[in-house]
């Protein structure tokens, strides 16, 4: 009797420090582009629930910028690494060009392994926002050497020829090798190797989409990354994006925006399969801001093909959904802006601002 009261006293102790626990890892997943519609219209093609669609808690995120309705991806970027409006176009700082740490940045500052794995190149809008801080998105070659300087354990993503065939004539490759990096052409080659910092840099500028054969570099990538940064007992922050939901948006191309964002709903798989096993684990599934304004008006009944139209080839104000999933995923089921979610997860990591 008094060996069970002991043991109940043990367990009264142990769930609220497990429950208070700061979170250890976060997988930050961003579908470029990616509003309600678009996840709608993939769930329904497939036939079957997306694995985003498993989150336990869902918010609404407002994505306006500080000098536009219609938010552009730096900026969107910018206001979810770094929890600041910005104007359109600037890379990871304020309106007055100050440079504010990102959630990646932080981590890293606080000893976790940080990642970055996307189907853009490393340096475009999205990946810079959390590695770079630049006043024009375009600078690719000065985030590039933003990225040398970033202490990112792995990226993985297109980009090369930033590094490699540069204006100032240096080779960033040789930088990053000095840096301690091994730097590969291929995921197969990169999970083979062990070193401990990873570049993979997949293709010159942007990669190829779903539809030309990119094949699963977005999941394998995610594996890899996980792999990596799991071996650090601190924890880790890992960015994924899905880019081209956002390219096939621009272009009003509905099966390529449903085969982006199931090749995104993927690595949003195995993100959420990792933290059903590592209970530390906070997942984050969400958009910068909705493209193409797309609209479902039906679906036919004869061929089952859905109607779809798009009111836009530009990006549309409308919120974006977030899905949460794992440790702490109760704190996002709110309506937010899209500021607010760097700053919840400085609270959950427990990091000193
Ligand atoms: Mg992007
Ligand atoms: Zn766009």
């Amino acid at each position: 009797m008094r060996k069970n009261l002991f043991i109940v006293f043990i367990i009264s102790i142990i769930i609220p420090i497990i429950t208070f626990a700061r979170i250890k890892n976060v997988i930050f997943l961003i579908g470029d582009g990616m509003g309600l519609n678009q996840i709608h219209a993939s769930s329904i093609v497939a036939d079957s629930a997306l694995n985003m669609q498993r989150a336990h808690y869902i918010g609404l995120v407002d994505t306006h910028s500080a000098d536009h309705y219609i938010t552009d991806s730096a900026a969107g970027g910018t206001a979810l690494a770094c929890g600041v409006k910005t104007k359109n176009g600037m890379i990871g700082m304020n309106p007055d060009s100050v440079a504010i740490p990102s959630i990646l940045r932080i981590a890293h500052t606080n000893k976790l392994s940080t990642g970055v794995v996307v189907t853009s190149s490393v340096t475009h809008a999205t990946p810079a926002s959390f590695l770079a801080h630049q006043v024009n998105r375009k600078m690719e070659e000065e985030i590039a050497v933003d990225i040398l300087h970033s202490g990112v354990d792995v990226f993985i993503g297109g980009g090369r020829k930033f590094f490699s065939e540069r204006e100032d004539k240096q080779n960033l490759i040789d930088s990053l090798h000095a840096k301690g990096y091994g730097v590969y052409s291929s995921i197969k080659e990169a999970s083979i190797s062990d070193s401990n910092k990873k570049g993979v840099l997949l293709a010159d500028v942007g990669m190829p989409s779903k539809l030309e054969g990119r094949g699963n570099m977005l999941s394998e990538g995610t594996q890899l990354a996980l792999d990596v940064l799991s071996k650090n007992k601190k924890g880790f922050f890992l960015l994924i994006e899905g880019s081209q939901i956002d390219w096939a948006g621009h272009a009003n191309d509905i099966d390529g925006i449903i085969e982006e964002t199931l090749d995104f709903d993927k690595a949003v798989g195995v993100a959420m399969d990792f933290a059903d096993k590592n209970k530390e684990t906070l997942v984050i599934v969400t958009a910068d801001h909705e493209t193409g304004g797309l609209q479902i008006l039906g679906k036919d009944t004869d061929t089952k093909k859905l109607q779809t139209i798009f009111t836009s080839s530009y990006h549309s104000p409308v919120p974006v959904p977030l899905f949460a999933y794992g440790k702490d995923a109760d704190k996002f089921s709110s309506y937010m802006e899209n500021t607010t979610i760097k700053k919840i997860l400085v609270e959950l990591y427990r990091f000193k601002k």
